[in-house]
């Protein structure tokens, strides 16, 4: 028999339940919200486990959470019959902390203790029990095994790990012991004012343990809210059912929500989140849209079901087609996902080209956060890219905000068939460089590229409305065929009698510069600066030729 063991908590762990612990959060009721969503995840792992084993639901098949409180010990007790955890489970997911972007966080909330907004943004799940407990115990036993376990910490440095004779005969019962100040959660009207705030969306019965006798009282709708019809659904339950789905504490920015009858059955309920998830861009995301068959939570690492340029979008697809056995690889090459994946990026596009169109100031604090992935799309998914350009918000240097392709193009001067370009890291920087001088003096735009992507999609897109992209910094985007605002006669005069002078100037630079570079040419872009540099048409663009040199290549 082993005895128990002291583990240390992941140092990032520590750091996090210690910021929790001190938090001055107006907002700590959500630790229930968190636990409860764990045990509806656990739940929902049993019953895709028992699809293929159904000898795991034996004995004890209705999934549930059940909630219990004892005054006299200033208990909190939430126990579910969902999937459990094994030792390796515990030391992993309590130990640990999976989340990309965890030092990053860590980092940015330095000693800024007071700033409880960023713990909102970031979500501390299972570790938000500590913003309300001294102490925290759970008993636990993994659905098919022989072994219970014993977990307890109180959130100070390390946790505590033993077998466990006394653990449910499958599913997890955590114990909360409150703190002081915080026994209000262990009155009835509280937790059920809790549950249904945050957690009536949850699928299955949360019901609060009845005292001596009495029947438990059921505390939610529990049923899938995305069967339910729009008009019984408050936007207050959507952000609820969300912040579950996405683990996330933010507001979502939009959703949408559909069902979809004939050859195919399936209903959809999708948001878009307000904020940027901490690791957007980190390589290793992956898509998390839930994926269910019949109400039944199949997996939320389908790669396959959305483009990874839509990888912000949160929420479930439920399937009625699908069938309910298939392994999670097999699932990934059905051609049905295919077709839901199709059908959702259009509906996806198609709601942001509507909202772009109806509410454009609302669309570019969407574009701010998301813009940057969806332009991934531009040269991943070349069937969309004109729909995707039509989405495209853009800096420039004739505007002060964002502006589309379509008001470029609106804009253009007489004599003007490109869309003229300049990439760099940072639009205030680029708005002084000298390449663009001889736009601005004929007040031709120019739309200032910033984010890396941008160097990837120009040159696979290379046009929009047949009016080819063309960059600043590359030798022949000549402005002679466009009209000067200010056009006068005696300057070009003066010119002729200065070309000889100029050809001279031009020789003698080549034969001093012929190392160091390709070609010299008079230019007309300039109009007070003596020189630029620029890149010939079919090499590097000089931005890309920079970011490639900083990376060694
Ligand atoms: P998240 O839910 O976002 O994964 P949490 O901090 O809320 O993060 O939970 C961490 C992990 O602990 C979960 O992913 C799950 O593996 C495990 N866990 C937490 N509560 C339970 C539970 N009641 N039953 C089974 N596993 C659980
Ligand atoms: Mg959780």
């Amino acid at each position: 028999e082993t005895s128990q063991e002291t583990l240390s908590f992941q140092a990032e762990v520590s750091r996090l339940l210690d910021i929790v612990a001190n938090a001055l959060y107006s907002n700590r009721e959500i630790f229930l919200r968190e636990l409860v969503s764990n045990a509806s995840d656990a739940c929902d792992k049993l019953r895709y486990a028992a699809l293929t084993e159904p000898q795991l639901l034996e004995n004890d098949p209705e999934l549930r959470i059940e909630l219990s409180v004892d005054k006299d010990k200033g208990q909190l007790i939430i126990s579910d019959n969902g999937i459990g955890m094994n030792r390796e489970d515990l030391v992993e997911s309590l130990g640990t902390i999976a989340k990309s972007g965890t030092s990053a966080f860590l980092d940015k909330l330095g000693d800024k203790r007071g700033e409880v907004d960023l713990i909102g943004q970031f979500g501390v799940g299972f570790y938000s029990a500590f913003m309300v407990a001294q102490h925290v115990s759970l008993e636990t036993r993994r659905a098919g095994e022989e072994t219970g376990w014993y977990w307890e910490s109180t959130g100070h440095g390390s946790f505590t790990i033993a077998e466990s004779d006394s653990a449910p005969a499958r599913g997890t019962r955590i114990t909360l012991t409150m703190k002081e100040d915080a026994q209000e959660f262990l009155e009835a009207a509280n937790i059920r004012r809790i549950v249904k705030t945050y957690s009536d969306h949850i699928a299955f019965p949360v019901e609060l343990k009845g005292e001596g006798d009495e029947e438990n009282e059921r505390l939610n709708s529990a049923g899938a809210l995305w069967m339910r019809p729009k008009s019984e659904i408050s936007d207050e339950q959507y952000k609820e059912f969300y912040k579950h789905v996405a683990h996330a504490l933010d507001d979502p920015w939009t959703w949408l929500h559909f069902r979809v009858e004939g050859k195919l059955e399936y209903t959809g309920l999708l948001f878009i989140p307000s904020q940027r998830p901490y690791d957007l861009f980190d390589p290793q995301r992956k898509n998390s849209v839930r994926l269910y068959v019949k109400r039944v939570f199949i997996t939320d690492d389908c790669e396959t079901l959305l483009p990874s340029y839509l990888r912000f979008l949160r929420g479930i697809i439920d399937s009625e087609d699908l069938p309910l056995n298939i392994s999670r690889e097999l699932l990934q090459h059905n051609p049905m996902i295919a077709h839901l994946k199709s059908a959702i990026v259009k509906r996806v596009l198609g709601e942001l080209e509507r909202k772009a169109e109806k509410e454009p100031e609302d669309y570019v604090t969407f574009w701010e956060s998301f813009g940057p992935v969806l332009k991934e799309g531009l040269y991943e998914d070349r069937d969309q890219s004109e729909q995707l350009l039509k989405l495209a918000r853009f800096r420039s240097t004739r505007r002060e905000g964002w502006v589309s392709l379509d008001e470029y193009i609106a804009g253009m001067k007489p004599g003007q068939n490109e869309i003229y370009f300049m990439t760099g890291e940072d639009p205030e920087v680029l708005r002084k460089s000298p390449q663009l001088e001889g736009f601005y003096d004929k007040d031709v735009e120019v739309l200032l590229m910033c984010d890396p992507i941008d160097e990837f999609w120009v040159p696979a897109v290379g046009s929009y409305q047949e009016k080819e992209f063309k960059s600043v910094t590359r030798a022949g985007a000549d402005l002679d065929n466009i009209e000067s605002e200010s056009k006068d006669e005696s300057q070009d005069t003066e010119a002729e009698s200065e070309d000889s002078d100029v050809e001279a100037l031009v020789t003698f630079l080549k034969e001093n510069l012929s190392d160091k570079v390709k070609d010299v040419r008079a230019s007309k872009r300039l109009t007070s600066s003596p020189v630029c540099l620029s890149a010939d048409s079919g090499d590097l663009d000089l931005h890309l030729a920079r970011m490639l040199k900083q990376h060694g290549q």
